[in-house]
């Protein structure tokens, strides 16, 4: 049984990132946190891919954690704590990640990667692509629909690849086949791999109206030197045409990407280059990323590796450009009508978001006459009138900033 908080718990477990540095810091932090309110009667267990990759440290330098498993590692956390035959079950391990009263909830369709990035420590934790059966992930997508989830997140490593290790099943077919389940609910994708976005997934996005007109495509870099060190593909001439291609064929599609400012050896002249093509392109949103070298990773053999602070400088270009960009975007929003899905619903505050914002990342839907106090609807305070979390709702915008919008009720 799940127990409320830490202090009630028998069995403490610790998921863990390895990915990137500040993923690496949170959770230390996170463990050491815990282990120093651990009572004499608690199990602390560590696992996923930070206790994968640093196992045996872990084991040596944090005496007080009663084991580090792992990713993949359920049926041997359930051996080790002797749980009963029914609970040893791997199908008990679910694949959909929601937090308590959300209206979104994150559903996993593969784990691992078959790519080699050179920058990123993924595959040799986490191996190769595996695919979930599409009917393990439909029987979950259902459930939570069932509970009452709003907006299903689609996530792999790259979900553009779903499939390719199992068959002809791709994923254009669990879209339309998640779409035919019964339901007022949105899905989105996140993280398409550049190079795979073929004729027939762009049809379905653009044909089955349950799927956001939303696609976080990180493209890393612009520059071809530079993604071939990475080891990616792609060239500024090749995602010109892409994301030409997507703006016409998919309708009011909101455009996110990633890149990575600093990665070794990136010149002056390259990284004014990919901020140039940043200004020419101007996605909708967009997250940079200070090159972190990780151990274990060929980038991080490169010689010529760049400066923290000349990352910083670089850094702080990129999302002073894209500031402007998301601001000139939001505004042109105004007076524009949407559907919002509300999230949030407090004494003062009723906030949503329409398709082209994601979850934690992109900016939300403020509903304007629900700020500070105000007495809307009827003269009851926000939290007294009727709107819920998880309802969809119309609305205009009526004001714009560089990543939220604010909106009047319809
Ligand atoms: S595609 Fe993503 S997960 Fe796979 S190697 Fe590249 S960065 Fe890592």
């Amino acid at each position: 049984m799940e127990a409320p908080g830490p202090d009630e718990a028998d069995v403490i477990l610790i998921n863990t990132c390895g990915f990137i540095n500040d993923a690496k810091e949170e959770s230390i932090e996170h463990i050491l946190l815990l282990l120093n309110r651990k009572k004499p009667c608690q199990k602390v267990l560590v696992f996923g891919c930070l206790a994968q990759r640093y196992m045996r440290e872990m084991i040596e330098e944090l005496p007080e954690v009663d084991g580090v498993f792992g990713v993949d590692s359920f049926k041997e956390i359930m051996d080790f704590l002797s749980l009963p035959d029914r609970n040893r079950d791997v199908s008990y391990r679910r694949l959909s990640y929601k937090e308590d009263g959300s209206s979104y909830a994150y559903l996993k369709i593969a784990e691992g990667c078959n790519r080699q990035c050179t920058f990123c420590i993924i595959p040799s934790i986490r191996g190769g692509l595996k695919s979930y059966a599409p009917e393990r992930i439909l029987e979950e997508a259902e459930r939570l629909v069932r509970e009452g989830v709003k907006e299903i997140i689609l996530v792999a490593q790259d979900i553009t690849s779903y499939g390719i290790d199992t068959g002809n099943y791709r994923l254009e077919r669990l879209l339309r086949e998640l779409a035919s389940i019964e339901g007022d609910f949105w899905i989105r994708l996140l993280y398409l791999y550049p190079t795979m976005i073929d004729d027939a997934l762009i049809e379905t996005i653009a044909e089955v109206d349950k799927i956001c007109k939303y696609l976080d495509i990180p493209i890393q870099h612009s520059e071809e030197r530079i993604l071939r060190l990475m080891g990616r593909p792609g060239s500024p001439e090749l995602f010109r045409r892409l994301i030409k291609r997507l703006r016409q064929d998919i309708p009011g599609v909101v455009l996110r990407t990633t890149v990575i400012v600093g990665f070794p050896s990136e010149s002056d002249e390259e990284f004014s280059r990919l901020l140039d093509f940043i200004k020419e392109m101007e996605f909708d949103r967009l997250g940079a990323f200070k090159y972190s070298p990780e151990e274990g990773t060929e980038a991080c053999k490169i010689k010529e590796q760049i400066p923290e602070e000349k990352k910083q400088e670089r850094f702080h270009e990129i999302m002073k450009a894209q500031a402007e960009i998301s601001y000139r975007k939001n505004r042109d929003l105004l007076n524009r009508r949407f559907r919002i899905l509300i999230d949030n619903v407090s004494e003062d505050l009723i906030a949503g978001r329409y398709y082209g914002q994601a979850p934690e990342i992109d900016g939300i839907v403020i509903i304007d006459n629900c700020m500070s106090g105000n007495i809307p609807f009827s003269g009851q305070s926000c939290s007294e009138n009727k709107i819920k979390t998880g309802e969809f709702l119309d609305v205009r915008i009526t004001d714009a900033y560089e990543y939220d919008l604010k909106a009047m009720l319809l």
